[in-house]
């Protein structure tokens, strides 16, 4: 009798992890998008009807920089915290579809002290005596950290961060390869991690793993197809979709936008001289200058051959004149090759520049606008920047 009560109980778990397993790898299946994907993840870590840690945190390997990047990480920062969401969740019947429903509309999640804590971890994948993330990468299994073990990381950021005295280690893996790090832990409740635990977070790593790849190659495709060929600024197509935004942002918000054209001065010059595959090396050069020495938030597109256009969001016409004018004479300066080809025996470009709202309310009389600007200059003698 006990056997079967016994069987009975253990058969009840297994169906109850499994729904938990199924419903996250559902909710996996509704986006591409890796900030959902990692906060769908993280949900199912953390929430009372998925795995039920306090809190728990994602790190992406990035190959390229040969670092482990935080990337997330969920969790109420004190009990109290802890307590009111909890509690919400239970009185309002919230299952995972809803949690993950949430996300969408809010950015608290985001902004928590917590999450920009986990985002500013960044760490060598190669320090494994001194870093358990670099430990659990290298070697691709689960680490589960307490006591002595524990002790001989404490210098390393996530256990000074995190301040605990057990947790768990998972590696996410996508074709054998680790690609990031599930972090969870107890340190509200200090519930004991089980070797149940332990099971359940490598079924949903192996599921995580696999998302976060697709995702990722998604990503890269979007952003290819967005992408111009030879210099890697934003193509036309996409400069046409991002000023439809960006002007109705700055309508929205009430907030000026500026657009600029630059236009290389005598460019078939240089081509005639030198044959296209020169100009093309003058094209890549002067587009890295254009993106070096722009803000974040401008974006830098090839509008088609040899004219590039900069959105600049939240600029008035008189700080985009002045930007203008320092790009036109970091451009004047730079030594491009052969430079004595071009008649002035420098490389200069020409600047048309228009303003939202009072050079035009749409984006095509912008760009009509800004091209006028662009003539005007090369009229009056090239090398200049002018406005509407
Ligand atoms: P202006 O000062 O009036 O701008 O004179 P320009 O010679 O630069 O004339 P325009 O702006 O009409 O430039 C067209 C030339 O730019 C034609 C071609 O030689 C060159 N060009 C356009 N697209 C490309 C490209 O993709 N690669 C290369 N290498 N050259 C290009
Ligand atoms: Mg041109
Ligand atoms: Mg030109």
């Amino acid at each position: 009798m006990e056997d079967l009560s016994k069987l009975k109980t253990e058969l009840d778990r297994t169906k109850t992890e499994l729904g938990i397993l199924y419903e996250i790898s559902n909710a996996m299946r509704t986006t591409l998008k890796l900030d959902e994907i990692l906060y769908i993840i993280l949900t199912g870590v953390t929430a009372h009807i998925g795995l039920g840690f306090n809190r728990a945190m994602l790190f992406l390997v990035n190959e390229k920089e040969k670092i482990i990047e935080g990337k997330m990480g969920i969790g109420p920062e004190s009990g109290e915290e802890a307590n009111a969401a909890w509690t919400r969740i239970e009185e309002e019947k919230m299952d995972l579809e809803d949690l993950i429903g949430a996300f969408k509309c809010s950015t608290s999640v985001l902004e928590s002290s917590f999450n920009l804590q986990v985002k500013a971890l960044k760490v060598s994948m190669y320090d494994k005596d001194e870093n358990p993330l670099s430990l659990a990468v290298l070697e691709g299994m689960p680490l589960h950290l307490t006591g002595q073990i524990l002790h001989q990381y404490r210098n390393s950021p996530v256990i000074q961060m995190l301040k605990n005295n057990e947790l768990i280690l998972i590696p996410l893996k996508a074709k054998d390869k680790v690609n990031g790090i599930i972090v969870a832990d107890n340190f509200i409740t200090n519930d004991p991690i089980t070797k149940d635990h332990i099971r359940m977070l490598t079924m949903l790593a192996n599921q995580a793993g696999l998302a976060i790849e697709n995702s990722r190659l998604y990503e890269l495709t979007v952003e290819r197809a967005h992408s111009d060929y030879l210099t890697s600024l934003w193509n036309h197509g996409y400069f046409q979709y991002l000023l439809h935004n960006e002007v109705e942002k700055a309508k929205a918000n009430r907030s000026p936008l500026s657009l600029l054209v630059i236009d290389i001065d005598d460019f078939k010059i240089y081509n005639d001289t030198l044959g296209h595959q020169e100009g093309d090396k003058i094209l890549k050069n002067l587009a890295a200058l254009l993106r070096n020495q722009s803000r974040k938030m401008d974006l830098v597109c090839r509008y088609g051959g040899e004219e590039f256009t900069i959105i600049l969001p939240h600029t008035d016409k008189k700080e985009a004149f002045m930007i203008a004018e320092r790009l036109r004479l970091d451009i004047q300066k730079y030594p491009f090759l052969n430079e004595d080809v071009f008649p002035n025996k420098q490389m200069t470009v020409s600047l048309g520049l228009a303003t939202f709202p009072e050079n035009g309310q749409l984006p095509a009389e912008l760009i009509s606008s800004s091209d006028k600007s662009l003539y005007q200059a090369k009229n009056k003698g090239k090398n200049k920047t002018c406005c509407g």
